[in-house]
């Protein structure tokens, strides 16, 4: 393959933007750097580069093209979006018919709010949390990741009884010290947490299903277990459901396991490709923001016309009978394919997957945590990731990374990539 406009277009992009991406793991440094492939197009289940080179997409852009790329509704209610002018700043006949459709989806959204990013819902449900309980901490999970506001980029400190630690430049202290973060799937570290600063704990977020350090799921009981302490201890739970709404099944992964939060963010597939968060859950917390409470979110683009049609147009493709299950047909055919070829070629390949989603780890023996995620060999991921590339296959660029299927990957695009995986691991992931 020859990348060469890509080369040119990263060395110009070097001059213009900010270490030439807008966001850091499309710079690669996940997988030990390299120019970045630069997209011109995208339909379906491909992608086409700047270079003319054609890809099968794993990505789905982190998650939210789960129908595939332009796909014809979406494309259509977009279009007649942008028709019909794309921003009005006032409410629309369309908001109402997309918030009733969530709610119908995922019931403890009594009182839904719609928001431009993950990042927005996630800070947002925070606030409301503190406004709510009157207490200001909270217990969040290593390795979850909940976008970039400032409460949430605290990194663990040196036990489940200390606060965190900035985990990025421009984050205060006091900021960290306002954030308890305990490993996934251990129960006792974050009763250890509960107990320690209990009445100051205004709220637990976690990703019910961890879609980031690959799809990591809940042990039995561990949520459950999460909601009846932290409900007993007066705080509040919120599910991050940015990247597992509507991932695995029509509504939430509080659906698929059978447990409710008290409130939950969404983002990414429910704007069918376009800018969206949202937020909801009881409506007594949730009366707590303005225009009926003390705790204010707002936002110029929030609700715009453009985001909720797509969105409604990309769930409605959603409700179609077989979608989920013809993603979970391919998502275990590929999972069986690069477990064969690994066996066949002595590569040390775990395989995480629910549903159409999942992650392949190197040289570790079960992925249950971050830690175990840590573990894995970067190495052999980047090696992989690099050699799938140039043969036309287009993963996350990171091992903390999901492969996703869409509603518009086929049997052969199946077929033709774990012919690929066979040809990478048979040629060595050094
Ligand atoms: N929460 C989770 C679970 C995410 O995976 C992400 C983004 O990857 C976010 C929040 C932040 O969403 P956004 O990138 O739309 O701000």
């Amino acid at each position: 393959m020859n990348f060469s406009n890509s080369e040119q277009l990263y060395k110009e992009a070097q001059e213009v933007i900010l270490g030439g991406v807008n966001s850091p793991s499309r710079a690669y440094k996940g997988v030990g750097g390299g120019t970045p492939v630069f997209m011109e197009k995208a339909s379906g289940a491909y992608f086409w580069d700047a270079d003319g080179n054609k890809y099968i997409d794993y990505l789905a852009a982190y998650g939210p093209i789960i129908t595939g790329h332009a796909h014809p509704h979406v494309t259509k209610a977009i279009q007649n979006a942008a028709a019909d002018g794309v921003l009005y700043g006032t409410p629309t006949v369309y908001e109402n018919k997309f918030a009733g459709m969530l709610q119908n989806a995922i019931p403890s959204l009594e009182k839904v709010r719609f928001v431009n990013s993950g990042t927005e819902a996630v800070m947002t449900t925070i606030r409301v949390t503190r406004a709510y309980t009157g207490r200001n901490k909270i217990i969040k999970f290593a390795g979850c990741y909940h976008g970039h506001s400032d409460l949430v980029l605290v990194a663990a400190g040196s036990g489940p009884s200390t606060t965190g630690n900035p985990d990025s430049a421009g984050v205060t202290k006091n900021i960290a010290e306002e954030v308890i973060t305990v490993p996934f799937n251990d129960l006792s570290g974050f009763k250890e947490a509960l107990n320690h600063f209990g009445k100051e704990i205004a709220g637990v977020l976690v990703e019910p299903i961890v879609g980031n350090f690959g799809i990591v799921e809940p042990e039995p009981g561990f949520l459950e277990a999460v909601n009846d302490l932290s409900r007993a201890n007066g705080s509040l739970v919120i599910y991050d459901e940015v990247i597992t709404a509507f991932r695995f099944m029509y509504g939430g992964a509080q659906n698929l396991l059978e447990i409710e939060p008290d409130l939950t963010a969404l983002g990414k597939i429910i704007g069918g490709g376009l800018p969206i968060g949202a937020y909801g859950g009881r409506q007594d917390i949730m009366e707590q923001i303005s225009p009926l409470g003390p705790a204010y979110q707002a936002g110029t683009m929030a609700g715009n016309p453009a985001s909720i049609r797509a969105g409604i147009a990309c769930l409605e493709v959603l409700q179609t009978p077989g979608v989920y299950d013809k993603m979970d047909q391919l998502g275990r055919k590929l999972e069986e394919g690069i477990l064969k070829a690994a066996e066949d070629h002595n590569i040390p390949a775990v395989v995480n997957r629910l549903r159409g989603a999942l992650t392949v780890y190197f040289d570790v023996d079960k992925v249950s945590n971050f830690e175990d995620a840590e573990s894995s060999s970067t190495d052999m991921f980047a090696a992989f990731f690099k050699k799938m590339l140039v043969r036309g296959i287009n993963l996350a660029p990171s091992k903390f990374e999901a492969l996703f299927l869409t509603s518009a990957h086929t049997e052969e695009d199946i077929n033709k990539t774990i012919h690929i995986v066979e040809e990478v691991f048979a040629e060595g992931l050094e």
